[in-house]
């Protein structure tokens, strides 16, 4: 038998059926593996021992009819689990226990998962690099002076590093992409209202999605199906039929036509990224697909619409975090003092200037001229994408402008910072689907991703696509373990 850590999900699933491992052989694999990776800042909670427990458990009455069967599992600290701290990597939620679970992390235990540990990410998800974390940065298992992308790095850096099996992430503006791409995984956003977003710690809520982060595409198919479902809990879940994306995959995808954005050919786009793109289109004509020119015209007013939209829910969301009902309270000498020193303690830099931009483009005076504006632009994109949709099944897009860059690098700037999602931002605008798969290394030997977008709840469609490309891509992450040597 190969490494057991460097066994697929889908594989583990298999071997624990046909009684060839244990949960508790694989458990005790994976948190040994975990404690050796300190370096890699991936874990802000460890829940190692219950787990242990969990797995004891599951193997003297094993039920081999669930999905994922004893498989442990490490997830984004941004979902709230219950009797297990979650934090959102941010100060003010230090010492938060939810009493209550996420609907999507319920999803995966009620299927047989167990929990081994919390992710670090960017605080309250605002970032492109966790950086902005309250527990400090997360490096990736790529190079050490690499980000792993953001916001979802501690779920990118703990799968590519193998610390767990497969994850997950949330993804407002891209990040499950772009730390997918970042790393060497693959990561997908669903369709808004495809996962439900009770239990998740809302950053703007008009635009989260929680997603698989795997090492194939084939365990991102059986994650999504675990993980999405209608959820009366969320009022804006959607109750249609879920598909089994896993055992509907299909590696056949002569004939569908994807499209090709030409607005997608940015400044500041590297020649390797150009190169890579290139590179997919042909995996996709070798695959019998048909590639089509298209246009999304409003592409360039995505990012402006986003940072107005996405900081003006987020400050409406982050108002509650008051003192009085949540996680870290400072003291002050009467209620208002208290209100401002919990917030500007308890808050880091970023968070602060989302709050900021949010509360300015949502006062009166400045409502319209930017809030509404930026919703009236994000119509446009939508409609692009509708458009667009007639002519082809999919679009086929980079996942990122550049390959990961180093730790320090962007921190100060923002807004190249912020340049960062602009393939990714769109999708999340229009609420649509989209993959980001392994497909080459840069000049570096740092992972490049590509990104196939597909129509509103086409899940399974995006899935076949990067399933067939996955196979001529035959990409091969390689790390040496630098952090545990
Ligand atoms: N990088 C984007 C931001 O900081 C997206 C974050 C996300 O998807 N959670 O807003």
């Amino acid at each position: 038998m190969a490494n057991l850590i460097d066994l697929t999900l889908s594989d583990l699933v298999n071997k624990v059926k046909s009684k060839e491992i244990s949960s508790k052989e694989i458990t005790s694999t994976y948190i040994d593996r975990s404690k050796q990776s300190k370096k890699l800042n991936a874990y802000v909670e460890e829940t190692f021992d219950r787990a242990l427990k969990s797995s004891e458990k599951f193997d003297t009455k094993p039920d081999f009819k669930k999905k994922l069967p004893g498989i442990p599992l490490a997830v984004k600290d941004l979902f709230c689990t219950k009797n297990v701290k979650t934090t959102a990597s941010s100060k003010i939620l230090e010492n938060f226990i939810p009493s209550y679970e996420s609907t999507v992390t319920e999803n995966l235990w009620n299927e047989g998962a167990i929990l081994i540990g919390k992710l670090n990410c960017d605080e309250f998800a605002m970032g492109s690099s966790n950086e902005t974390s309250h527990f400090g940065n997360v490096i990736s298992p790529i190079d050490d002076n690499l980000v792993p992308g953001g916001s979802s790095g501690g779920s990118a850096s703990a799968l590519a590093a193998k610390l767990t099996p497969a994850t997950i992430g949330t993804d407002t503006g891209g990040s499950i992409r772009q730390p997918a791409s970042f790393t060497g995984i693959v990561g997908l956003k669903p369709t808004y209202g495809s996962c439900s977003r009770y239990g998740i710690v809302a950053f703007a809520s008009s635009l989260d999605q929680a997603g698989p982060m795997t090492r194939d595409v084939k365990d991102c198919a059986l994650m999504l199906e675990v993980m999405s479902s209608f959820d009366p809990k969320d009022s804006t879940s959607i109750n249609f039929k879920r598909p089994n994306y896993s055992s509907n995959l299909n590696i056949n995808i002569k004939g569908k036509k994807i499209g090709i954005p030409k607005e997608y050919r940015v400044d500041g786009m590297t020649s390797e990224i150009e190169k890579l793109w290139e590179k997919g289109k042909n995996y996709l004509k070798d695959c019998g697909a048909e590639i089509i020119d298209i246009s999304l015209p409003h592409t360039n007013y995505a990012l402006p619409a986003y940072y107005i939209v996405a900081p003006a829910e987020a400050s409406s969301n982050l108002a509650r975090y008051d003192g009085v009902k949540y996680g870290f309270r400072a003291d002050g000498e009467n209620l208002i003092d208290m209100y401002e020193k919990t917030r500007s303690q308890g808050f880091g830099d970023e968070v602060k200037r989302r709050i900021m931009i949010g509360t300015y483009v949502l006062s009166s005076g400045y409502y319209d001229a930017y809030y509404l504006k930026a919703q009236k632009v994000r119509k446009l994109i939508k409609n692009d994408f509708d458009n667009a949709f007639n002519k082809v099944d999919a679009i086929l897009t980079p996942s990122t402008p550049s390959s990961a860059f180093k730790i320090g690098d962007k921190k100060d700037d923002p807004v190249s910072m912020y340049l960062n999602d602009i393939f990714t931002v769109p999708v999340n605008l229009a609420g649509l689907p989209g993959i980001s798969i392994p497909a080459g290394l840069d000049k570096n030997n740092y992972p490049l991703g590509l990104q196939i977008i597909g129509k509103p709840f086409d899940e399974q469609g995006i899935l076949d696509i990067a399933y067939s490309m996955e196979e001529k891509i035959n990409f091969k992450l390689k790390t040496n373990d630098w952090w545990i040597k």
